[in-house]
């Protein structure tokens, strides 16, 4: 049987866990608003309401040889903290390795690292973090913390000894270098660079038509051609700790895994 090449979640983790439909950080490229929207389940309006699935809650997870990543279609947001809280414990005393994917606010990041300091060697952090700039973020990402309350986080968690990665992706700018440099320092396993996949059908979707949107999209999209990438990958590609996303290993010739979850 031929495999299927991996891409998107699949590149790090073979399972996704979540207990929310939709996210209050309601960011304007968002692949999961986009998928609720086309399958009815919210509205460009509403996908900021979250509701909490309690079924998901009560759940217990067997343990399970790969890895989770959570959530993956919502966020970690100070109002639903606590469910959080209740839905990682249950994946996580069984057990399960967890990769954690979240655009950090300190304070839910300040309780995970308490409430799991026994779990540190199954949790993996991936701080998602497009740009340095916070004013960028903002325009991106309305809901989400700025990027001083990133980095606070992101330096939180390595100073409390937990493994810590970034995900940036999508990038938000062209000074990926200056986000690189502040970061890796704080940085155990790897800084995960990426391009906005379909960033105009994304936004056309999830009911984001305005002028200047469109036209910060269309000039990411310019940062993001091939030769660009082309000259970030030289930049980094003997650095172990930056990894390629499936729309940058296809610019510059990695071959795509065929293994889900495998993380490289
Ligand atoms: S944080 Fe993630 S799930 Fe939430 S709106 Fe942004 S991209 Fe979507």
């Amino acid at each position: 049987m031929i495999k299927k090449q991996v891409f998107g979640t699949h590149e790090w983790a073979d399972e996704t866990a979540n207990c929310i439909n939709g996210c209050k950080h309601d960011c304007k490229y968002c692949y999961s608003k986009e998928m609720a929207i086309r399958f009815k389940r919210k509205t460009p309006e509403n996908w900021k309401e979250e509701e909490i699935r309690y079924a998901q809650l009560r759940k217990n997870f067997a343990k399970h040889s790969g890895t989770y990543m959570f959530p993956s279609s919502h966020d970690i947001h100070p109002e639903h903290l606590e469910e959080n809280i209740i839905f990682l414990k249950n994946l996580l005393k069984s057990g399960n390795k967890v990769l954690i994917v979240t655009k950090p606010h300190i304070k839910c990041i300040k309780r995970i690292c308490s409430e799991f300091i026994n779990y540190k060697n199954n949790i993996l952090f991936r701080f998602t973090i497009g740009s340095s700039n916070s004013q960028t973020l903002k325009f991106w990402e309305p809901g989400a913390p700025d990027f001083n309350e990133r980095l606070e986080s992101v330096k939180y968690a390595y100073n409390a000894n937990f493994q810590t990665s970034i995900s940036c992706e999508p990038m938000l700018d062209n000074k990926i270098e200056d986000l690189i440099k502040i970061m890796l320092p704080f940085v155990t396993d790897a800084i995960w660079l990426g391009k906005a996949n379909f960033l105009l059908r994304r936004l056309k979707m999830n009911g984001i038509n305005d002028f200047e949107t469109i036209k910060k999209a269309i000039q990411l999209i310019e940062w993001q051609k091939d030769d660009n990438i082309l000259i970030l990958y030289k930049k980094y590609k003997h650095n172990p700790k930056i990894k390629w996303k499936e729309s940058i290993k296809k610019i510059v010739g990695i071959e795509l895994p065929l293994v889900k979850g495998l993380d490289v």
